[in-house]
């Protein structure tokens, strides 16, 4: 048997209690605001069949080509694939349940996503997304409505320097003629084309726009815009979508290489950059996804949606100097001697029962030692019973930011420790 110590997994996080309380408090931020527009929530499996996300993210796409976790099942031989995001399950999991039939649905889900990708600050192997889909829903209005909600987001933590990025894809038939058109451009242009883009130009030209190679900007940016091609009803509801923003102050900016690195984008696509996160600075993502229930197996239904990197917006609350939350105990209960031992854990057990937050002492020790711990714990009260409390059924009551330590009846003590905190 070998000694070496073991690590985590490269690219997969420890979340240590400290850093988890700001998770807690961050998650229960988020929630509180889905609930504002009456999102409800919904958990899907980690793992799903690999073939649900090659039909719904596309073939040709760096999720699917190099970034997905897959493995065959060893017991019955299935494909299966830790999820890269959520929209596939959302959307298969809707459709499963007969979710669709009656009323559209706000729904929001949370947890962590894997992407076999080179960790680096902001980019991790597992990571974690807050997803937010609003399935049957056609109208430009719902598209507005989850960008207003992403702003008041930003304005509730306060974050600074975050850009709204806009795009529109347009529907099929203008995303066919511009795609021809993409490719012949290209193709004129064969020599300038990096490897990734030369294996694109058939498969998939509308991701060369997506290029971060230097090498390519010119070209990219001298290519032929899907902006001249799209129909009038496309760009009607992308006009609305504007008209919608402005009217709610929330400042965009048009960037028409906008293109996501998903497939099943169609319309309205954005973006929410900053720029203090260096090359990571995408903190929120999404759009509108028409295609996608259709492509899983249901019937065509409209839908839009948006994911936020729970890592980067926590690093850049962090950037922007928030203080780590501390979950807080009330009481800390100290006790010395056989008889104090046994009402201390009783006195502990009543307090929760009061819905105080206890931390009996364990380990005895002291006085002295066991009162530094009550002070370590940040607890606002310290609760000292000695054997000659216990035999008089009476504790000891301690605020710890100064004040007179009084002897109360065990009867009276919830009631005392609630006046101090
Ligand atoms: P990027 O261009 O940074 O690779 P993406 O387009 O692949 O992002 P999406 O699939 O749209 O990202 O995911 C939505 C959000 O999830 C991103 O905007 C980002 O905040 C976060 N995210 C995506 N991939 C990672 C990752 N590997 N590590 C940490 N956060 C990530
Ligand atoms: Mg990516």
């Amino acid at each position: 048997m070998s000694n070496e110590t073991l690590q985590a997994v490269k690219g997969m996080n420890d979340i240590l209690p400290d850093e988890a309380e700001l998770w807690l408090w961050f998650e229960e931020e988020v929630r509180d605001w889905l609930h504002s527009y009456g999102y409800r929530n919904i958990r899907m499996p980690l793992v799903e069949p690999t073939a649900l996300f090659r039909r719904a993210i596309g073939e040709v796409t760096d999720i699917v080509e190099k970034e997905m976790y897959s493995f065959e099942d060893a017991l019955n031989g299935d494909h299966l694939t830790l999820r890269p995001e959520g929209t596939a399950s959302c959307a298969r999991a809707a459709l499963q349940h007969n979710l669709l039939y009656n009323a559209p649905q706000r729904l929001y889900y949370s947890g962590p996503m894997f992407r076999h990708e080179r960790p680096q600050k902001g980019r991790y192997r597992q990571f974690h997304q807050f997803g937010v889909e609003a399935l049957g829903f056609a109208g430009p209005d719902i598209d507005a409505e989850q960008i207003l909600m992403c702003a008041r987001l930003w304005r509730r933590f306060g974050l600074r320097d975050v850009a709204l990025q806009l795009n529109t894809l347009g529907d099929s038939a203008s995303r066919h003629r511009h795609r021809a058109k993409l490719i012949s451009y290209f193709e004129q242009h064969r020599d300038m084309l990096d490897a990734d883009a030369t294996r694109r130009l058939h498969s998939n030209p509308l991701r060369i726009l997506d290029s971060k190679n230097p090498a390519m900007q010119e070209l990219v940016a001298a290519a032929p815009r899907l902006a001249d091609e799209l129909e009038d009803d496309a760009l009607r509801h992308f006009d609305e979508v504007q008209a919608m923003l402005k009217r709610h102050d929330v400042a965009f900016e048009i960037n028409p290489h906008l293109v996501r690195g998903l497939d099943y984008y169609n319309r309205t696509v954005f973006e929410w950059v900053t720029t203090r996160l260096g090359a990571q600075g995408t903190i929120c993502a999404g759009g509108r996804y028409d295609g996608l229930v259709e492509q899983v197996g249901g019937k065509p239904t409209p839908a839009t949606g948006f994911a936020m990197g729970v890592e980067r917006l926590l690093a850049l609350l962090l950037e922007d100097g928030m203080a780590l939350p501390r979950a807080e105990v009330d009481v800390y209960v100290v006790h010395q001697g056989e008889l104090a031992s046994r009402l201390a854990s009783r006195v502990a057990e009543q307090l929760r029962d009061d819905r105080l937050r206890v931390l009996l002492h364990c380990g005895g020790g002291s006085f002295k030692s066991q009162m530094k711990k009550a002070d370590a714990s940040g607890a606002a009260v310290a609760v000292v019973i000695g054997d000659d409390e216990a035999q008089a059924n009476e504790v000891s009551v301690k605020p710890m930011q100064g004040g007179e330590q009084v002897r109360v009846s065990v009867q009276n003590l919830t009631a005392t420790v609630n006046q101090i905190i």
